[in-house]
């Protein structure tokens, strides 16, 4: 499939006059020296000792206890709090250290899967970028259930559900608490979610009344199961990226699932990303859910098989099998390939320059078998055109899942600014295919790291 496009444009063996083109520049890359080294110290054993912590404290079911030192939502707030914290502290001093903050909100007060109304705790941790123009926001809920939604004391370990979220979540702060990253990363650990999707709901809500600049959210929930249960089918290759179709094919939620299947063909090409034009599985919801409501980017990471032994049972056994979310269940190396892919499209959408806005097809309206795009060039600091960023062009037949390259071989890969623009202030590229046959879209390229691209409309 990749070469798809390249025999075609060879086909048609257009020679572009592009003066915008310049071959001095850096292309995409295939991987970054940095992003490797923070991928490859994600560590197993870590992982490992968070989900026993987490399990640990027997239930974090949203109205546990939050005064047990040693049980119930509360101590595993404040044990994510001080580990958090710790890594603050001993983050390099030459960078703006992560900030940890507990946050209250209120439950209950409608009914539905409460029985009192309470205030309960989540946490935020930012990451601050060291010139950041958006936010990336890491989700994964710290609660947890038994069969009985509305028991708050039973063992209820969420190992998987959503201790392998929560693990991912600490890692990333762990490792980017000692990586200056552009753009600002935030790390969600919420409540609430099996109860309705409260303290997300109570994020997303902030996020638009206080106006966050978010640019994408991946929400972590069950990477760590590798079992079909009822079907014995194994996948430990293979993870799903839920995307919602609000907008149709090309929603911005379908183009961050992109960019992750990207990052993670590059970065963790061992494990595959599978793309599911869907909000999120039959009967079930996630986090993502009230970021999208919202009016925000964002996907769900979900492992591929799921097993209803482990997840929201009570831990017995039953007729000879056992039930229960416990962590011998979870696939520890399968979770770490997870981890790596999340910390690999954090880095990348952190390291990228904005993206582009305003593209769009300029010659929709002429019968022409070039397609010409325009878009508006991304501003740097002194308010001119950024020349440190070029433009890749894209483009996709309408009925394949990935983006790839619309430039034609043997010319560059991006697009320059060039040194004077049109009246319009407008990038344009003429490329030499069809916009019948095709979507196009544009991304911004800065020290070879792409931005999300955006779709010409
Ligand atoms: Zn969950």
């Amino acid at each position: 499939m990749k070469t798809v496009v390249p025999l075609i444009v060879l086909t048609v063996a257009i020679t572009l006059a592009s003066p915008s083109c310049d071959k001095g520049k850096p292309s995409v890359r295939d991987t970054d020296p940095v992003i490797v080294e923070a991928v490859s110290s994600v560590s197993e054993d870590n992982v490992r000792s968070y989900i026993d912590d987490l399990v640990g404290f027997h239930t974090r079911h949203t109205l546990s206890s939050q005064t047990d030192p040693s049980k119930g939502l509360g101590a595993a707030v404040d044990y994510l709090v001080k580990r958090c914290e710790e890594w603050s502290a001993s983050a390099p001093s030459s960078r703006p250290r992560p900030i940890v903050e507990t946050v209250l909100y209120t439950v209950g007060e409608n009914g539905g899967r409460y029985d009192r109304v309470a205030s309960v705790p989540e946490v935020m941790v930012t990451i601050p970028g060291t010139d950041p123009k958006s936010e990336i926001l890491l989700l994964a809920h710290i609660d947890t259930r038994v069969i009985n939604v509305m028991d708050s004391t039973a063992f209820a370990p969420g190992a998987d559900d959503d201790g392998s979220g929560l693990a991912c979540l600490l890692e990333t702060v762990r490792i980017l608490s000692g990586i200056p990253l552009k753009e600002t990363v935030k790390c969600l650990f919420v409540s609430g979610e099996e109860q309705g999707l409260d303290g997300s709901r109570h994020f997303a809500e902030m996020a638009k009344a206080e106006g966050w600049p978010v640019l994408a959210v991946l929400s972590n929930d069950m990477i760590g199961n590798t079992r079909a249960s009822g079907t014995e089918l194994h996948e430990e290759y293979k993870v799903r990226v839920f995307s919602e179709s609000a907008n149709g094919e090309d929603s911005d939620s379908r183009q961050l699932a992109r960019y992750i299947k990207e990052a993670a063909s590059k970065y963790v090409p061992e494990q595959e990303v599978v793309l599911n034009y869907r909000s999120d599985r039959y009967r079930r919801g996630g986090d993502q859910l009230y970021f999208q409501r919202n009016g925000f980017n964002a996907v769900r990471v979900c492992e591929y098989c799921e097993d209803y032994e482990r997840t929201h049972q009570d831990v017995r056994t039953e007729n000879g099998t056992d039930y229960g979310d416990l962590a011998k269940y979870v696939d520890f190396p399968y979770l770490v390939r997870n981890i790596k892919i999340n910390i690999a499209s954090v880095m990348l959408l952190a390291m990228a320059p904005s993206r582009p806005s305003g593209v769009r097809i300029a010659n929709a309206n002429d019968l022409d078998n070039n397609t010409v795009i325009s878009w508006k060039p991304v501003i740097g600091k002194d308010g001119l055109p950024d020349k440190n960023v070029t433009y890749q062009i894209l483009c996709r037949e309408t009925d394949r899942p990935d983006w790839l390259p619309a430039m034609p071989m043997g010319l560059p890969d991006t697009v320059s600014v060039p040194d004077s623009l049109p009246e319009s202030g407008n990038m344009e590229y003429s490329c030499p295919l069809s916009k019948d046959n095709y979507y196009f879209a544009v991304r911004a390229v800065s020290d070879g790291h792409p931005s999300l691209p955006a779709v010409a409309r």
